[in-house]
């Protein structure tokens, strides 16, 4: 397929992207690997599943808005390599095969995953990540279990727990990294988004309501069970995250924790394509832009989280801006008026988005609770005592402990471990920023050999007659 702008990723930031491109007269098609449109936060409930809530209407009219539109949404569809020659080229898995788009510009909208910081018996069976938590409850109004504990950092802990309760879940703690005062200093920020406002106060009046728990500047020390979860031990952590020594411990009754540390700018792509990135203190490693959205290289932007965590808004306004640049790039009058209107809603929307960052940003000292023992990187089962060897025998940057240790090497390509192996190595390099993320290879996300042979038959491969005898 053949078109002016490819746009990876149909969250808030690629949709707005591709639908504004596409007005100002482009062909669009825009990639992404879920059946339906609108991303992380505008995920589309299944079939049998019924909400009314602002996330489901803003995303129900997002998709509606690219059903009549003239972009060409490719779902359900994998890229696993980007590459750039005379025009853009990215391969997708879709449907059983591999099929590639070409096109004269490109934008970058991945969005972001989250963190969890390994603690013992995080591998649990009952064990899941906040984020993961918002999909099981949006996606497949799915609780995460009977008596679940919610632990972590920022904005989506209160939605977690206010959606399990609306839902007719028990929230048995909620557990915060943050103090209130903290939270009431981020107040402020939010004074231009009286939505945010809004909604926060309401998820905080129904967990109050529940009579839930909440452990303010504590972390979850271990989960404790068996064959899965039995219960949650809290301990009183510092600012920096680090353990009160001989604060009390409280244990806690769950089959349930939904637990995250807040989310990871998606670089796989921009790294794979060697772009400039930049370390920011909230959002960790970023893919770098400048004020049109312009990556570092021609006919290519970023928007969205992919560029540094911001929220739906911020990146949906993003997506717009860059589809407009892309639209302009290409020989489209895009109005300037427009472009001003965006940067002025980015500007206004930035400031309680970069006090909700702040608020999901890793503590330092979190990696202090990793025992030796603890698997860090799921896929490849190392144990944080393999990563510290490799750093004692030398390893100084994130690909030398992962080709010492594997960490990293597995199918998630260090999406889970990444930021736990980037703490455990900071102190040895004079800080997190001097820890750059992996490099980028492809491909992008797993995929199968069966995609990319398509529709190879080895029977179709014609066999030369046989040598005259
Ligand atoms: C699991 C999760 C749940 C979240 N839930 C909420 C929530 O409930 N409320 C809230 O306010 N914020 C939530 N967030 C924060 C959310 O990321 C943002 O606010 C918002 O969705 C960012 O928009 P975006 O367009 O930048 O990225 P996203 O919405 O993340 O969209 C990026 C899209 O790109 C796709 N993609 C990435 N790489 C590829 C590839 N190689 N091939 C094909 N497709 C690809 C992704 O699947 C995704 O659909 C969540 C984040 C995560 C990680």
């Amino acid at each position: 397929m053949k078109v002016d702008l490819a746009v990876l990723g149909a969250g808030p930031a690629g949709a707005n992207a591709a639908l504004a491109a596409a007005g100002h007269g482009l062909s669009v098609a825009v990639i992404d690997e879920n059946a339906a449109a609108g991303g992380q936060v505008w995920r589309a409930p299944a079939p049998s599943v019924t909400r009314d809530d602002a996330d489901a209407r803003d995303g129900a009219a997002l998709r509606e808005k690219l059903r009549i539109s003239t972009v060409e949404h490719l779902d359900s569809a994998t890229a696993w390599l980007i590459a750039r020659d005379d025009a853009w080229r990215v391969d997708v898995a879709r449907h059983g095969r591999s099929e590639t788009v070409t096109a004269d510009a490109l934008v970058i909208a991945t969005g972001a995953h989250e963190r969890v910081m390994p603690f013992p018996g995080w591998t649990l069976p009952g064990v899941i990540g906040l984020a993961a938590a918002t999909i099981l409850l949006k996606a497949n109004g799915v609780l995460p279990g009977q008596r679940t504990v919610v632990a972590g950092c920022g904005p989506l802990l209160s939605l977690v727990a206010a959606s399990i309760l609306k839902a007719g879940g028990t929230v048995a703690a909620v557990v915060d990294l943050a103090s209130r005062a903290e939270w009431l200093g981020a107040l402020p920020a939010l004074a231009a988004r009286p939505d945010l406002l809004a909604r926060g106060a309401l998820w905080r009046a129904r967990i109050a309501a529940a009579r839930v728990p909440v452990f303010h500047r504590h972390t979850v020390i271990r989960a404790e069970g068996t064959e899965r979860l039995g219960a949650v031990r809290l301990g009183r952590v510092d600012a920096e995250g680090r353990l009160v020594p001989g604060a009390p411990e409280v244990a806690i009754a769950a089959d349930a924790l939904a637990i995250g540390h807040g989310l990871v700018p998606d670089t796989a792509a921009t790294r794979l394509l060697r772009l400039r990135h930049r370390y920011d203190a909230a959002s960790g490693w970023v893919a770098a832009r400048d004020g049109t959205l312009a990556g570092s290289v021609a006919r290519l932007w970023l928007a969205g989280e992919v560029g540094g965590i911001g929220g739906a808004a911020v990146a949906a306004l993003q997506g717009r801006l860059a589809g407009l640049a892309a639209a302009q790039a290409l020989g489209r009058s895009a109005a300037a008026a427009e472009a001003a209107q965006l940067q002025a809603g980015i500007a206004r929307a930035g400031r309680a988005a970069a006090a909700m960052s702040w608020m999901m940003r890793p503590r330092p000292a979190m990696a202090g609770g990793i025992t030796p023992e603890t698997i860090v990187c799921r896929c490849e089962d190392v144990p944080r005592a393999a990563i510290e060897a490799a750093i004692a025998a030398g390893a100084r940057d994130l690909n030398q402990v992962k080709q010492w240790t594997r960490c990293g090497m597995g199918p998630c390509q260090g999406r889970m471990c990444g930021e736990a192996a980037a703490s455990l190595l900071a102190p040895h390099v004079g800080g997190r920023e001097n820890v750059a993320p992996w490099t980028g290879r492809p491909p992008l996300r797993p995929v199968s050999a069966d995609d990319l042979l398509g529709d190879f038959d080895y029977a179709d491969i014609p066999i030369p007659a046989p040598a005259p005898p």
